[in-house]
């Protein structure tokens, strides 16, 4: 077993299968009906009483609209305005099919913007870098034996959607890349010791903070507040910031990766203990929130888990997604229900980039495949015909819904590419 030793947390069994999904899996990305995330309703107050949320704080920030020119790609546009493409991307309730196929002529809301700036395309770059040849704004790297490109994206802390825009590469690039190669890392800088430093934009240090602020006097985002709601014990503080008892719980829950399709499922494994959903996923797809909430913990934290992210609903119950390459979310920040959490990847204990998927209520984890809106998403893009529930009442759980205590096993979500070549038709 290879780990490479530049990953202070990350087990990187990763380095040896992530590729082995994106191998086989590379086909146009299909849509299976209007993405949820566009249609749900526009955030309003998670908090009785409370005149403004964060989205609320958000939306009170001045914006621009910027209609797409030709040969402008969202990453172009993100990077004028020193925001990231996941600001763009939520500012507009945009799905990542949409980011991918920009029209000219459309029309985006550029949030945090007062003026317009000048955009600099991928043909601009490269007329400017015959003249000169070295980038700033990010490092160049060169890829070490195996190293995926979201290895790059999880060492690093850059999406690997920005990684291929900056670099200009198809999915198919990204596949083929070896070791040897150089890779334009935007949005990091080295520093005098030769240490790689995240330069963060001016928005996501004002996001920071005042998150921060909120977390501190909630005790969410430590890894303390990670291990209890990892076995569900929800702090009523956490539940009434989320939105209370009676916030907005549509009793069900937004199949977390658009196009993502399953690949394990809840109660499978040794003993059945992967009381977990897996579900997997292709290069630079973004992980949305299955529900409205609060984010309880963001961060790498949890052995074997990678990157992750945990968020409480109202009502008190927990979703957690793991393994991501980059989670864009922090701790005290408020979800919408389909906003981008983390960008899909393969960090900590993991074999091919997806996402573990878990659904806690009162100390133990449920079975969320009956509450999944649209469905279980295959990979062919059909959805099981599943008998549909809602669990609106926390205390009136449907029968349906089975629950158990979390096994008292090491996360091991190795049995997953297993599962995926039984998956295959
Ligand atoms: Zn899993």
């Amino acid at each position: 077993m290879i780990v490479e030793t530049s990953h202070a947390q990350a087990l990187s069994i990763s380095l040896i299968s992530a590729c082995l999904l994106i191998a086989c899996g590379v086909t146009d990305e299909p849509r299976t009906g209007p993405d949820p995330a566009a249609t749900s309703p526009v955030n309003t107050s998670l908090d009785a009483g409370a005149k403004t949320t964060d989205g609320g704080l958000l939306s009170e920030e001045p914006f621009i609209i910027h209609q797409v020119e030709k040969g402008q790609t969202l990453w172009d546009i993100a990077r004028a305005y020193d925001l990231r493409v996941v600001d763009i991307l939520n500012a507009n309730s945009m799905s990542d099919a949409d980011a991918r196929r920009l029209k000219p002529g459309l029309s985006i809301k550029v949030p945090g913007a007062a003026e317009p700036r000048p955009i600099e395309t991928a043909a601009d770059r490269s007329s400017s870098e015959e003249v000169a040849p070295k980038r700033t704004g990010g490092i160049y790297h060169t890829i070490k034996y195996r190293q995926t490109v979201w290895d790059m994206a999880y060492r690093f802390s850059v999406p690997v959607a920005e990684i291929m825009a900056a670099n200009g590469f198809t999915r198919e690039d990204v596949i083929a890349l070896r070791a040897g190669q150089q890779v334009f890392i935007p949005g990091v800088e080295r520093d005098l010791k030769g240490k790689v430093k995240h330069r963060q934009t001016p928005r996501q240090t004002k996001i920071q903070r005042r998150f921060g602020i909120r977390a501190n006097k909630l005790e969410l985002g430590s890894r303390r507040t990670a291990s209890l709601l990892l076995t569900g014990q929800v702090d009523p503080r956490w539940v009434a910031a989320a939105g209370g008892e009676r916030g907005r719980m549509p009793g069900t829950l937004r199949w977390p990766v658009t196009n993502g399709w399953f690949v394990r499922g809840y109660g499978s494994g040794k003993d059945g203990y992967h009381l977990a959903v897996d579900i997997a996923g292709e290069i630079g797809w973004n992980v949305r929130s299955a529900a409205s909430g609060i984010v309880g913990y963001s961060g790498d934290g949890m052995k074997g888990y990678g990157n992750v992210v945990m968020v409480v609903h109202p009502g008190g119950w927990v979703t957690m997604y793991a393994h991501n390459s980059v989670n864009f979310v922090v701790a005290g920040q408020r979800v919408k229900r389909g906003e981008i959490l983390a960008e899909l990847g393969s960090s900590g204990i993991s074999r091919g980039p997806h996402v573990h998927f878990e659904f806690i209520y009162n100390q133990k984890n449920c079975d969320p495949a009956v509450l999944f809106r649209p469905g279980i998403r295959h990979k062919d893009g059909h959805l099981t015909p599943i008998e549909y529930t809602t669990w609106k009442i926390p205390k009136k759980k449907p029968k349906w819904v089975k629950c158990a205590k979390r096994r008292n096993y090491p996360h091991d979500d190795t049995e997953f590419k297993k599962s995926d070549d039984s998956e295959k038709e």
